[in-house]
């Protein structure tokens, strides 16, 4: 593994008590309404490597809302059933633009600037509803098939929630947009439904970290002989996550930790080291551009310790 060593759970210990500080800066996301009243102390990290050694400290066993962390999964399912064809549809530049804006919309004719803004996994989630027989059913079987956890569900009190917020509007409005432009097929009321149950699926840092191992292992998940993607497909999906995963905070997290990653608006975030391992941080409260704010200084300080990166 040339000269790096596994992350001990001391180290992760160490960097829970060296953030610490920072708990109390950031804003719990209150836009989901069951979504604000989860702990803003809640603090865990855990580390799965490609060869399945795990560490973990803090809360990393406690479930949280993954949030837009489900986007990757869909966009993994679109990816395996569709192909490159999904690229007409939805484009791979970033944003520059907070995760649910709507005006690159109009004036890029309904095609979404890429698959992690709102617009852009709606647009996905539409695909695997043309594609799939049962896409809420298939997801929630691929996250558990992923970590190994067959008792991970939906919240469906964060989904109903979230469903029945007037912010529900927004990403009804972008689905319908895209509709206009002919780059949405399915009723949107549906589409938005079963992403907003993908959203909820609640999962641990440990949970999340074992999942994405088949992006540091060229497509081939922790558990289960078949790769779920090509190696192409796996760099690919990598190289998308590094430059729009944090929406409009991509370059930040690129400076600042060097990895490629996906945030959620729950607070947790997940990066791959390619070749070597995943992490998965949790911290409820979020920093302007909507990432967890102490979540990206436990994954900055993981790297530093680590002395690696992607760069
Ligand atoms: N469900 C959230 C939304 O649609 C996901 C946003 C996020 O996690 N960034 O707004």
């Amino acid at each position: 593994r040339g000269s790096w060593n596994m992350p001990s759970n001391d180290m992760l210990e160490d960097i829970l008590t060296e953030v610490s500080p920072l708990l109390g800066q950031g804003k719990v996301a209150n836009y989901i309404p069951a979504l604000a009243k989860v702990s803003a102390n809640k603090l865990g990290i855990a580390v799965c490597t490609v060869d399945g050694e795990l560490s973990y400290a803090g809360d990393a066993l406690e479930p949280f809302s993954i949030q837009s962390i489900s986007k990757v999964f869909s966009l993994t399912l679109a990816m395996n059933r569709v192909g490159d064809a999904l690229w007409a549809r939805v484009g791979k530049e970033p944003s520059g633009q907070s995760f649910n804006s709507l005006s690159q919309l109009e004036y890029e004719h309904g095609i979404p600037r890429n698959p992690f803004i709102n617009a852009g996994a709606l647009v996905v989630n539409d695909i695997l509803q043309s594609r799939l027989s049962a896409p809420k059913q298939q997801s929630l079987a691929l996250v558990r098939q992923l970590s190994g956890n067959k008792c991970i569900m939906a919240d469906k009190w964060v989904a109903r929630s979230e469903y029945e917020h007037p912010h529900s509007a927004r990403n009804a409005a972008m689905a319908y947009l895209m509709k206009s432009f002919g780059n949405f097929n399915n009723e949107v009321d549906q589409v938005l439904q079963s992403y907003y149950m993908q959203c909820a699926f609640m999962m641990s840092c440990v949970d999340l970290a074992k999942a994405f191992v088949f992006l540091a292992n060229r497509g081939r998940p922790l558990f289960g002989a078949k790769p779920l993607l090509s190696p192409k497909q796996t760099k690919r999906l990598n190289a998308l996550l590094a430059t729009s995963g944090l929406y409009d905070a991509a370059g930040d997290f690129a400076y600042r930790v060097g990895m490629p990653g996906k945030s959620g608006v729950g607070g947790g975030i997940i990066a791959i080291i390619p070749g070597e391992l995943s992490v998965c941080v949790w911290s409820p409260a979020l920093n302007e551009a909507g990432n967890s704010l102490v979540g990206t200084a436990m994954l900055e300080k993981f790297t530093t310790k680590l002395g690696r990166s992607i760069f």
